[in-house]
Order: structure tokens, then sequence, then C-alpha cells
């Protein structure tokens, strides 16, 4: 059975609603005002720190003092000119240069940032380099990426931490179990389109006070659309969309704002930087060092056998995987897998686990691969406006539309799950992978936030009634907190 990604559907229409509903913005003077935050300050720090931790395992640093320092320069002088209501004296700037060839940036919560090597060689002076790192900058002072988090489901975050708490505890506890997802995907958070062009207008703002011209930060999306030379669409404009209507927004700031008669734009510092890059060998682009990353018994190549949607290299481990006919029974010996303070179910020992963004696979040796699962379970969140039998139905439909091998063949059962009101339905279906029929057994039940939790059972029809036993005793052994 293949993955559904429901809840990237659900979370695209919750887009399209939200733009929808998101009254006109007034036109005079530009105020700014923190977006709602439910996390602490020191929570920012918290997760920057642990994402810079990944993100220097997984980008080659610049090793190149000169540049370093220039840029760390450059960013001293930017933050310094910090509005005062959004300096944060906890967060600390610090400026790196990642070996890549890609124009892109991105900032971490608490102050880490990275700009590519790409983008410094593409800008044509100091301004445009200084304005796509006053953009960043404000999304760190805006506190965006714990900002944006507050607005998603909690749980579907705690579940997205699975994989961390695995993967070596890298933050501990109860608020490291919420944090871990966040640090998970922090350094490729996609901003909403509000929170875009909140940095803008903030990093318009940065830039005047510092002596830069707004104009360069919009200069640069012309630079970077220039580059592209059109065969393939730069990163920093894909997690930037919209160009021409943000490079309005920005002279229409500038024109709000006292800039310098004679903004900085050519310095010595930045033509000694560019000349500095242009002596080095050329640097790979992002998807070869992702590539050089993943080498090295990587089977597959395609991942999860799903569509996309998930973060992280967790589910690659399941493309690793092999099929067989002789796929080990499951263990009658049971652990407790627990996901963050949310769940607790019980799996047999013999299961591998697959955490993904908002949800864990298990699957036994010779049960998984880059098609998805034959034998085992998956259990996950995802978000509803509904209430559980619609939600139900809707989640029925999302896998037959995968999995289109699938059809239901009992109706939904009531049934319980954590004494909470519960439904159970089977599907069935000649496997692609196996050639056998495939039984999956779906349960559903729902938060107190509303939200959907199930349980995906999975097995081959000849071997189900061996599994069913394991199957409920899962279901038995959940217990949900939230
Ligand atoms: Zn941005």
């Amino acid at each position: 059975m293949k993955k559904f990604n429901f809840s990237k559907n659900i979370a695209a229409l919750g887009l399209v609603w939200a733009m929808l509903m998101m009254p006109m913005m007034a036109l005079a003077q530009t105020r700014i005002s923190m977006p709602k935050n439910d996390y602490k300050v020191q929570d920012d720090v918290k997760v920057g720190r642990e994402a810079s931790v990944e993100v220097k395992q997984r980008f080659p640093i610049l090793n190149d003092s000169y540049v370093t320092n220039y840029v760390q320069d450059v960013g001293n002088r930017l933050v310094a000119a910090i509005p005062s209501q959004f300096q944060q004296p906890a967060f600390q700037y610090r400026f790196q240069v990642v070996n890549a060839r890609d124009i892109n940036a991105f900032a971490l919560p608490g102050g880490p940032m990275y700009i590519n090597r790409g983008m410094i060689s593409a800008a044509k002076n100091e301004g445009e380099m200084a304005g796509v790192m006053a953009h960043e900058i404000a999304h760190i002072a805006l506190r965006h990426g714990t900002a944006q988090a507050s607005k998603q489901n909690n749980i579907g975050t705690q579940l997205g931490t699975i994989g961390l708490i695995i993967g070596g505890a890298i933050l501990g506890g109860q608020t490291g179990a919420q944090l871990g997802g966040l640090v998970a995907t922090a350094w490729q958070t996609k901003y909403s389109r509000e929170y875009e062009s909140q940095a803008d207008i903030l990093g318009s703002q940065i830039m005047a006070r510092a002596g830069y011209d707004p104009r360069d930060l919009a200069g640069m999306f012309q630079t970077i659309e220039r580059q592209s030379g059109g065969n393939r669409a730069p990163e920093f404009l894909s997690s930037h969309p919209n160009p021409q209507n943000r490079y309005a927004a920005i002279n229409r700031e500038a024109q709000l704002l006292r800039v310098s008669r004679e903004p900085i734009k050519y310095t010595r510092g930045f033509q000694d930087a560019q000349s500095r890059l242009g002596r080095l060998p050329q640097a790979p682009t992002m998807a070869e060092i992702e590539r050089g990353a993943s080498r090295g018994g990587n089977t597959g190549g395609n991942r999860g056998g799903n569509t996309g949607g998930n973060r992280g290299g967790t589910n690659s481990e399941m493309s690793r995987g092999n099929y067989s006919r002789n796929v080990e029974l499951p263990s009658s010996r049971m652990r407790v897998f627990q996901g963050g303070n949310f769940l607790r179910v019980n799996v047999p020992v013999n299961w591998q686990e697959f955490p993904m963004e908002n949800e864990v696979w298990f699957a036994p040796n010779d049960a998984y691969g880059n098609q998805g699962i034959t034998h085992g379970a998956l259990i996950g969140v995802t978000q509803t406006r509904t209430n559980l039998e619609a939600a139900t139905e809707d989640y029925v439909n999302g896998i037959t539309q995968v999995n289109n091998y699938l059809r239901q063949t009992q109706g939904f059962s009531r049934t319980s799950i954590s004494g909470r009101r519960a439904y159970a339905t089977q599907l069935a279906g000649r496997s692609p992978i196996t050639g056998q029929t495939e039984i999956v057994t779906i349960y559903t039940t729902q938060l107190r936030d509303g939200n959907l939790f199930y349980m995906v059972a999975v097995a081959p029809q000849n071997d189900y009634s061996r599994y069913n036993s394991t199957f409920s005793n899962m279901i038995r052994s959940i217990r949900l907190n939230g």
C-alpha cells in the first residue's frame, strides 16, 4: 500500500481559504506587528541551534575567512538596524556561506543564517546581497518559523518529531518532542505569502536604516530571474514566489522610507569577495550535494512510493528495502512506541519504523521498499474541519485514490480507540507489488482538537488471519493524549 498525503491536500485547501478570507491590507504607512506565537523566544534559539547542527552536516560551509567575515560585517550592520521593537537580545545572528551554486539563502529561528555562494556571485552589488540578508533577518526577527508552527496542528508537529526522538533524542523531554518537528523542517520552511511580504517590508525598513537602498532588494528579484536563464527555477524564487508583485511592493515601501542619498552599493569588500569566489573551483548545486549525501546503499532511487511531501531523510530509509515472498510473521513480543507525549502504541519487536512528517509506518523486513509496504501498519494524524464520520470517509477516499486497486469491501463498523468513539472499515484489491489480494483495514477516531487520528493495517489476504491479532493488539494498546 502506498502513502496517501492527505494533510497536504487539506493544507492546500486551507491556504486557498486563508487567501479568500484575508482582509485587504491598508495602504498607508506600513506598520508591522509581531505575528501571534505560542512558543517562547528561547524556543527559537533552541530550534535554530539544533537545526544548525543538521545544516552543517548536510551542506558544505565555505571555508574562506575573508568572504565569511565580509558577509558577517554586512550582516552586523543590518542587525544593528533592526527596529528596536523587533530586537531580541537572546538572538545571535550568525552568517555563513554555503558552498553551493544555486541562488539561495535561508535563515533558522534565533539567528543562524546561510547564504549560498551562488547568491553572492549573482548579486550586482552589495545592496542586492544585503537585500536578501535583510529579508532573511526579518524572518528571524519576526519569529516566523515558530509563528508558523503555532498556526499548525500541534499534534501533527509532535508526531513529526517521532523520527528525531528515535534518531537520538536531539532535544529531551516534552518541549523537546514538540520542538523536534520544527528542528527537522526549520531549514526548509516555506513561509506563507503573508510572512513573505512582511519580511519584504521589514527587510526594506532595515535596509534603509542601515544605509542601503531597499530598491536593491527588489532589484535582486530581477537579477535572480535573469540568472535563472530558463533552464531551472532558482531555489530562492520557489521558496519566495511572486517576484513581480513583491518587486512593486518593495518599491512602494521604499518611497515611504528615508533612504540615504548615497546608499551603499559598490564596495571594496563586495568586489573582493566576488573575485575570490570567482577564483575558486565551481561550487556544486544543492541537488548534487543532496545526491552526494544520499550515496551509498540506496538501491531504490525514488522515495517511499508516494508522490512527495515528506520532509527529512527518514522515509528514504524505507525505499532502501526489498520485497520478498517470505516475510517473517509478526513477533508476539511487543515493544512500546512513543510518539512524543501524545501517542503510545505497542508494536511487534520485529517491525522497523519509518517516521514521516505526520505519521509513522511500521513494517517487517522484506515488506517495505520504494512502492510502500506489503505487510505492517501506519499511524498518523491529519487535519480536518469536519466530524469523525465525514473525515473518515474523506480519508478512505484518499487512500483509494492513491491506491486505486483497493475497493471498500465493508461498511463502517463502530469500535473504540483509547476509550473514544472510532470506526473501522476494510478495503481489498490485488496488490501491484505482490500480485496477491491485499487487505487494508482503516481505523479512525477524532482528537480533542478535531483532527483525525488513523491507523491503517496492511497484509495479504493469505496471511491476514495471522496478522489480525497483532492489529487488534495494536489498536487495543493505543493511548492518546490529545
Ligand atoms: Zn522569505
